[in-house]
Order: C-alpha cells, then sequence, then structure tokens
C-alpha cells in the first residue's frame, strides 16, 4: 500500500476505535473531569475521517496535518488542542515520507509539543504519562535494539499500558481532574486512555 494508503487505514482504525470506546471514555472523565472526553474524541475523529475522506492527491504528512486541524477545529476543551496541535506540527516530520526514522522524529515533535502546549511533567495525571514512556520506548527501540517499527511499536504499547496504570494512584495536577485535588486519586485518566488506545491502533495498522 502507498503511504497515504497506510495513513488513511490509520485514520479509520482509530475513529472506529474511538467510537468503540466513546462510552468508557466518558465514563473515565465522569469520574474525575465533565463526562464529555469519550464523545469529544469520537466526534473529533469521526470529522476527521469526513475531512480525509477523497483526499486522494495529498501525501501522508498532508493527510496527518488534516488530522490535526480537524481535531483542533471539532474538539474543544484540553484534548483538541493538544491531540491536534501535536498531530498538526509533528505532521512535518513525514513530509519526506515514512520511515523509521522519520517516524520517531514524528513522536518526539508530538510530545515536544503536547508539553509545550499542555505545561505538563510526567506525573501530573495526564495523557503526557502515557505518550512519554510510549514516545521514549519507541525511539529506544528503533534507534538502540535496532528493531522494525512494527516490533518497536508493540514495545510502545506495553511502555504506554504500564503510563496509563500509573495515572490511577497519582494525584492530578493539571487539567479538570486537578480540581479535585486528592479526590482525583484512584481514578485512571482518560485522556492517558486514549493516548493508549491511538497507540494500539498505530500498532495493528503497522502490522
Ligand atoms: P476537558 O477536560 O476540557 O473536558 P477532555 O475531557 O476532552 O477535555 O480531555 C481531558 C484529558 O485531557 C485529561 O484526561 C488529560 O489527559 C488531558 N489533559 C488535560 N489537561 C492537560 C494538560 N495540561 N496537558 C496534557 N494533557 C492534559
Ligand atoms: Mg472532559
Ligand atoms: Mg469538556
Amino acid at each position: 500500500a502507498t503511504e497515504r494508503e497506510a495513513v488513511r487505514s490509520a485514520i479509520e482504525r482509530v475513529a472506529a476505535r474511538m467510537e468503540e470506546e466513546k462510552e468508557y471514555l466518558t465514563d473515565l472523565d465522569s469520574a474525575i473531569g465533565d463526562a464529555d472526553h469519550g464523545a469529544n474524541m469520537d466526534r473529533g475523529f469521526q470529522a476527521v475521517l469526513e475531512k480525509t475522506d477523497g483526499m486522494d492527491d495529498a501525501d501522508a504528512a498532508e493527510l496527518v496535518k488534516t488530522v490535526g486541524v480537524t481535531l483542533i477545529s471539532e474538539v474543544g476543551g484540553a484534548a483538541g488542542p493538544l491531540y491536534g496541535g501535536s498531530f498538526m506540527s509533528a505532521s512535518a516530520e513525514l513530509g519526506d515520507g515514512i520511515t523509521a526514522e522519520s517516524t520517531v522524529a514524528f513522536a518526539e515533535a508530538f510530545l515536544d509539543k503536547v508539553q509545550d502546549r499542555g505545561d505538563a511533567p510526567v506525573g501530573a495525571k495526564t495523557m503526557v504519562d502515557a505518550l512519554t514512556p510510549a514516545v521514549h520506548t519507541y525511539k529506544k527501540s528503533i534507534e538502540e535494539d535496532d528493531l522494525e517499527p512494527v516490533e518497536a511499536l508493540t514495545k510502545a504499547v506495553d511502555a504506554c499500558q504500564r503510563g496509563v496504570n500509573f495515572t490511577t494512584p497519582i494525584r492530578a495536577k493539571k487539567g479538570r481532574a486537578s480540581y479535585l485535588g486528592w479526590r482525583s486519586v484512584g481514578h485512571q485518566d482518560p485522556g492517558a486512555t486514549s493516548t493508549l488506545c491511538i497507540v494500539e491502533e498505530l500498532q495493528e495498522t503497522a502490522v
């Protein structure tokens, strides 16, 4: 398949997964937020599906940029601008095509942008807690362990899952959940969970 087709199938997988997880993500957000994360992500990726449908002349980077622009415009709240801004700016790293190296650069740029915009350190109980180990593990697996992207993504999924688990026992210091203070302890972070879903679907696409 061409790179455009690969990106398109990743988009389709992620959109289907967000639809599937809509209630679950919203349940998680109802415990420590405002009960809209599932609806936000589902609405955003349904819009992405529509926007990218028929972009037959677009290359991979243009498609990924459209994902970002669409999430920014369709998803409000914290997650829309964070995910959207990252897809948008990291898409530039795929301008010369999708390779092991360019996907590492994409992953790092994605994480950088989330941190730039959201200013959340690891341990604040946000998507950063899932994304950081996923990105670091992906990079190390490619650059140091010489793994193929699909194997590196499998490692990244495991690391991401551990990051999601880590959000449960800690106290939120960023986002709406931080308003709860200690009462946020014991609940899994919805944004970290949606990050895991996305990384899992990327791994499935790469297989
Ligand atoms: P909102 O909280 O505005 O309703 P969502 O419910 O869609 O937005 O997304 C909530 C998720 O956004 C949280 O679970 C958390 O992972 C993530 N989040 C919130 N604030 C930040 C931040 N400053 N940096 C990184 N992620 C954040
Ligand atoms: Mg919310
Ligand atoms: Mg909201």
